[in-house]
């Protein structure tokens, strides 16, 4: 279950105060991005907010109004600096326990690189 209190030992707490490493893409003072270490498409990255947000919930809930458009306009400047505005590209925001959010820090994924198909893998 995602936690309603932030943790600030999840890994990605972690790795914005520097104490792990990641595969930087892009970053600037609302967000941090980076290449998922397990990635699900020939492009997989995680957009991450400058803050202590543990979802989407969390964050549209109670973030400044500077870093929420800070933030949204991260998203959208690591696609275009990806150039996958063209081709075209899939954001997704795990949130809450049904949705398999596993690590409680808000992040956007970006997948493209491919032709990703429909957008859910329907149960049998
Ligand atoms: P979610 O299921 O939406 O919470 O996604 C968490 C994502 O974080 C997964 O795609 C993981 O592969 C990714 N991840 C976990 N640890 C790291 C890490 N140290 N560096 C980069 N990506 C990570």
């Amino acid at each position: 279950m995602t936690p309603k209190a932030y943790d600030p030992e999840n890994i990605f707490a972690k790795i914005l105060r520097g104490e792990i490493p990641c595969n930087k893409v892009f970053e600037d003072e609302h967000a941090l991005a980076f290449h998922d270490i397990n990635p699900q498409a020939p492009v997989h990255v995680l957009v991450i907010p400058k803050g202590d947000y543990v979802s989407m919930d969390d964050f549209t809930a109670s973030a400044p109004e500077e870093l929420i458009v800070g933030f949204f306009r991260a998203v959208g400047e690591v696609a275009r600096g990806l150039n996958l505005v063209d081709p075209g590209y899939r954001l997704l925001a795990n949130s809450g326990a049904d949705a398999h959010q596993e690590v409680a820090h808000l992040h956007v994924h970006i997948f493209a690189g491919r032709r990703l198909g429909p957008m859910l893998v329907r149960p049998d």
